[in-house]
């Protein structure tokens, strides 16, 4: 990254950016309260940083080592003066990150209207923040149900209205997850966050599809990646320009063979390493990482204990009626004793938290 000067004029910033892209690469400005630093996009392998270095309004060159550069906490610190501020991603007046934590609900798959706006009506009450269902959905087999949006574009833009519409009813900012690059643009238009499923974490295109947008996307990490395979994913969203990344550890593959008793391992510590490493906020998903319902108030507890900046829960007000994922879905009476249970832990724990 180039630090610029205090001073630096917008002539200095546009001949470090003209230059950048002379070496053939792209260039990420992000302008801080104290000054401004340019980031490097691209293979940085023939850069010749030492020419940088003394052109006008040039204060330093920074060389960021983690893979992951433009999440990376000291590329924001950089920027900020070293104030080293967590991002807030503002969603109406939902605030991601550095406070309250964000309670994200709804059901795995959105199957009707009616039951949406039940759910929806439910959460809301419960004290949620965020309605999630998803449309589109990721499945083992091909022959199990695909989510409403799976089978055709007409339906798939139906089911975004109900979200919409519910989420309007409600008042409650909505997320889906987009499976494949052609969900994006229209599933942009009814949605307020665009979630990247655990199995697409590694799909660069629809990364840089979602990069694209103007819009928050909610990141899930694949339950095969570490952690900083994970945030070197993440850049490729940023990298596009749009920084308003909400990352979700959702578990990891678990050792031993045999009957399994959860579904992944949910990693919690990667949320304090992520807060470290990052400033982007870091939710966690005790529906999917454990698979029982049974497990979803212990490890909610536990991830706001953690530090994570809010939560998604899958909840139904019938579990058992469920087309995908009831064993792991709770109730909206559930649901609502994680929440006051996590706000209790969340003030007791928020001095400690690193943000
Ligand atoms: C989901 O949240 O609906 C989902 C499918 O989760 P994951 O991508 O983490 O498996
Ligand atoms: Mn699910």
């Amino acid at each position: 990254m180039m630090i610029m000067k205090r001073d630096a004029t917008d002539e200095d910033i546009k001949r470090v950016i003209r230059e950048i892209k002379v070496h053939g690469l792209k260039a990420d400005v992000s302008r801080g309260d104290f000054r401004t630093v340019i980031g490097l996009v691209g293979d940085e392998s023939k850069v010749p940083f030492d020419n940088f270095a003394i052109m006008p309004g040039v204060k330093e060159v920074v060389k960021i080592e983690t893979p992951y550069k433009l999440i990376s906490r000291e590329y924001g610190r950089a920027a900020d003066g070293l104030s080293g501020a967590s991002k807030t991603i503002d969603i109406g007046n939902i605030h991601i990150g550095n406070g309250e934590p964000i309670i994200m609900a709804g059901p795995c798959a959105v199957e009707n209207k009616k039951q949406l706006f039940m759910i929806a009506e439910a959460i809301k009450k419960a004290g949620a923040h965020i309605l999630r269902g998803g449309i589109f959905k990721p499945r083992s087999s091909v022959h199990s149900f695909q989510g409403v949006g799976g089978s055709d574009r007409k339906s798939a833009e139906q089911a975004l209205k109900w979200m919409r519409d519910a989420g309007k009813e409600y008042g409650l900012p909505v997320v889906t997850e987009v499976r494949g690059e052609d969900h994006v643009d229209l599933a942009a238009e009814y949605v307020d966050i665009l979630q990247i499923g655990s199995r697409n974490m590694y799909n660069q295109d629809l990364l840089a599809k979602v990069g694209k947008k103007n819009k928050p996307v909610l990141l899930k990490r694949h339950f095969g990646a570490g952690i900083e395979e994970f945030l070197s994913f993440a850049d490729y969203i940023a990298a596009e320009g749009n920084k308003d990344i909400i990352l979700c550890e959702r578990g990891i593959v678990p050792v031993g063979k045999g009957k399994e008793y959860t579904r992944y391992t949910l990693d919690l510590a990667a949320v304090p390493v992520i807060k470290k490493e990052t400033y982007l906020p870091i939710i966690i998903d005790p529906s999917h990482s454990t698979g029982r319902r049974d497990l979803i108030f212990s490890m909610s507890c536990a991830a706001i204990a953690a530090g994570a900046d809010g939560l998604m829960i899958e909840v139904h007000y019938n579990p058992q009626e469920a087309i995908v994922d009831g064993r792991q879905t709770i109730t909206p009476g559930e649901l609502q004793d994680i929440i006051k249970a996590c706000r209790k832990i969340h003030s007791l724990v928020k001095p400690g938290v690193y943000a």
